[in-house]
This record gives structure tokens, sequence and C-alpha cells, in this order.
């Protein structure tokens, strides 16, 4: 059975653990860059992406996911998708820039703060209801190696390059556990 390691500096961790043990692999919770070497995946939770940037710098992270990341795949679910973008939107700093993608922060506006949409999506399947808040969107895809698995308003949510899986939204937060086999899928390959 693979194991796959939640980045557990900030935000929603024990809810992707639950996911990833439903969807058939061993879940731990990453606190120390050393037990990058015990998993197989790392999904990267939402959360605030400014903290979990500034937490993967104190403790190298930052370097040390760069170096996972070439044998291995990972997932970024909401900030975890910003803190792989390669670009954010506003000058701001960009993180471990793993994603050739420019991410727009809190895109949907203050007015929307939350909102469930179902999405049809490659791999995974039909009517997959998808949970944004303060959802970040996809500005600009930066490479023709990107995957635009599926959009909103024309924008992509969810896309691929390579081994690196990436969503606007929290698949965590239903009981539908088809993202993280896919997932699970990724790292048996
Ligand atoms: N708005 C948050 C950010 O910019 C992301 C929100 C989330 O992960 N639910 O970091």
């Amino acid at each position: 059975m693979k194991t796959i390691g939640v980045l557990a500096l900030q935000g929603a961790v024990r809810e992707h653990m639950n996911m990833i043990e439903k969807a058939g692999a061993q879940a731990v919770a990453v606190k120390k860059v050393e037990q990058l070497a015990d998993i197989d995946g790392l999904i990267i939770p939402g959360g605030e992406s400014t903290t979990i940037g500034k937490l993967m710098r104190k403790y190298g992270f930052d370097v040390a996911i760069r170096e996972f990341a070439e044998a291995k795949p990972i997932m970024g679910t909401c900030a975890g998708m910003i803190v792989l973008a390669k670009e954010i939107v506003g000058n701001e700093e960009p993180h471990l820039q793993l994603l050739d993608i420019s991410i727009e922060r809190n895109a949907f506006g203050r007015q929307v703060d939350s909102f469930e949409e179902y999405l049809t999506i490659p791999g995974v399947g039909e009517d997959f209801c998808s949970v944004f808040i303060r959802a970040p969107l996809v500005a600009e895809v930066k490479h023709k190696d990107i995957e635009v698995l599926a959009t909103v308003n024309d924008r992509p949510v969810i896309v691929r390059q390579g081994n690196v899986l990436a969503m606007s939204f929290h698949p965590e937060l239903t009981n539908d556990e088809r993202i993280h086999r896919m997932f699970v899928n990724m790292v048996e390959e």
C-alpha cells in the first residue's frame, strides 16, 4: 500500500487524511522535512497560502519539496495550488513554482465567499461536487504541458502538469473520494 503525506503546517490536514484512507492508501501528517523520504506522494492542503509559504521556508520545506517533486507526485488544493504556482497575480512573491500557471488569489471577489459547482472531470467522472472557499483561479496557463481538466466561467479550476495535480476547490470537504483516488493512481503509476 502506498503512503501519502499531507503537509501539516497549517490548514485542512485531517480531512485530507481521511479521504486518502478512503481512497485506499495510508495517510500521514508531514511536519518534518525528514518525513518526505518515507512517503510516495504529497498533498498540500487549503488554508492560507501566505502562512503556509512562510512556514515552508522557515522549516526548509521549500527546497525539500522541490527535490521531492522531481521523483514523486504532488497534489495541491486551494491555498496548496497557490503555493505550487509559478506566478501570483499582483507581484506577490511566488512559493514553490512547480506549476507553470499564474494564479489569482480570492478570484471570485469578496461578495462570493464560497459556492459549490458540479464538475465533470476526465479521469474522475461526472458531477463531482466541488466546494470553493475564497478560491483562487488560474489567470494564465504558461506551458503547453498543462492539461486543463475542468473550468468555471471559462477559467481553469483543476489542472495537471506531469506529476503535479492542483485545484482551486476543496475535494476533501465532501464524501466523494474520487479525486483522491485519481491521485492515489498517479502515485501508484
Ligand atoms: N484565500 C486563501 C489564500 O489565498 C485560500 C483559501 C483556501 O485555501 N480555502 O491563501
